[in-house]
């Protein structure tokens, strides 16, 4: 499915905007495939302003720090615009996804060797390593 979605942005940026998509989120959210996160993942790198890209990773560790309480990656994401200062509305994502893959995991995180342990409110964390 995302090699199908690829070949079809692909066709649709020569076709349609001269293989040069422009940096606007509308545009973006026009692509089958391409949500709010992802446009926001584009427009925080090479974009004039940043964004915040929020995946399943931001959502669940930013939720379980007790940093933000909302039920989905788009209500954290307006919570986090609130909230989080804008110089690290870029790279929060580059830094939790890969936390959030091997350290705050979806089931059973690692909250006996979390290095930000003593700071989280482990919201929602029944059951831990
Ligand atoms: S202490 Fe546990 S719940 Fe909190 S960030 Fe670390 S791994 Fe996640």
């Amino acid at each position: 499915m995302k090699a199908y979605r690829i070949r079809d942005i692909a066709r649709r940026a020569v076709a349609e905007f001269g293989g040069d998509i422009p940096c606007e989120q509308d545009v973006l959210l026009s692509f089958k495939g391409v949500g709010p996160k992802c446009a926001n993942l584009v427009l925080g790198i090479v974009g004039e302003q940043p964004y915040i890209g929020v995946d399943i990773h931001v959502h669940r560790v930013t939720n379980r720090w007790g940093y933000v309480a909302a039920r989905t990656a788009e209500k954290t994401m307006a919570a986090l615009q609130e909230k989080l200062p804008r110089r690290y509305w870029v790279e929060i994502n580059a830094l939790l996804v890969p936390f959030g893959k091997h350290v705050c995991t979806g089931v059973r995180p690692k909250c006996s060797t979390c290095p930000v342990l003593d700071m989280c409110r482990q919201v929602g964390v029944t059951s831990h390593r």
